[in-house]
């Protein structure tokens, strides 16, 4: 076993702040722009926020509803509810146009965006929805640790999730004095986004929205809890690629950027439904 070193701690900083939401970034802001494959991770705690019609391509976006209810519909005729504990993983791959409404008067969800290898950006489409109890929970009671899978494999048990660039994610609770010892393979990157409670990654404690980034090297990621606390994990296999991203598309290139704008807005090359497909979530009632 060969620990993989805490290389780095941050508060995730507010990027959007008002009277209806507060969205703490820990990957894609400028402290740390990227963790290849991860191109964004958002902790959003929203009274009002609300997302009508818009396109992505060439990533994953996921969503891990911690609080209230989130509703999805897209241009692939897929409809959806999320609900506290509950994961939606979407695929824009060559192209989606999709909407989500808040349904509930509180809403905290963490958005991540994984992103895909050129080979797969413009693969087909594919929603991925599960309700908290169809995603597998593990207890280990004498370690302390209890962790519900939202991709890959934790405590020798694995999520239902496909996730076609290899990626770890996982939401830990933790008594007191709980160690976490979660394999993870050498070369990944991989961090640690602290919910509640206060942790110590090798390097002081942490509390919560800190974020602690860990080294390449290494088999092994240990976190010791001081308190109770609630961690979401993330790692992923680096594409070791060049990324792109502007607005809601993440590509390989400047051009391929360009391209994604231009499909778009003519309806092509995966957008063929985008030009009169409208989502009944925004759409007057009349
Ligand atoms: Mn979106």
């Amino acid at each position: 076993m060969q620990r993989k070193l805490c290389i780095d701690s941050f508060h995730a900083r507010v990027t959007q702040e008002g009277d209806e939401a507060k969205v703490y970034r820990a990957v894609g802001g400028q402290r740390l722009r990227n963790l290849d494959p991860i191109v964004l991770f958002d902790d959003t705690d929203t009274t009002e926020g609300q997302y009508p019609d818009h396109p992505h391509r060439g990533f994953d976006s996921v969503g891990y509803v911690l609080q209230g209810r989130i509703l999805h519909e897209d241009c692939t005729g897929e409809k959806g509810a999320v609900d506290e504990g509950g994961l939606a993983w979407m695929t824009s791959g060559k192209g989606v146009v999709h909407a989500e409404r808040l349904d509930a008067k509180h809403v905290e969800v963490v958005t991540v965006w994984v992103n895909l290898k050129s080979s797969l950006k413009m693969c087909e489409p594919q929603y991925q929805e599960f309700t908290a109890t169809a995603l597998s929970s593990v207890q280990d009671m004498g370690a302390g640790v209890q962790v519900r899978i939202l991709a890959g494999t934790a405590l020798g048990v694995s999520a239902p999730t496909i996730s076609r660039t290899p990626t770890l994610f996982a939401d830990f609770h933790l008594t007191p004095g709980a160690e976490i010892s979660q394999p993870i393979p050498p070369g990944w990157n991989s961090l640690v986004y602290i919910l509640e409670g206060s942790i110590n990654a090798g390097t002081g404690q942490l509390g919560p929205k800190h974020v602690a980034v860990f080294s390449k090297d290494g088999d092994t990621l240990q976190l010791h809890a001081e308190t109770a606390s609630r961690v979401l994990l993330l790692a992923g296999q680096p594409l070791n690629e060049p990324c792109v991203q502007y607005g809601p598309f993440v590509m390989s290139s400047r051009a391929q950027i360009l391209q994604a704008y231009e499909d778009f807005h003519l309806g092509r090359n995966g957008f063929e439904r985008a030009q009169t497909w409208r989502s009944s979530l925004f759409s007057p009632l009349c």
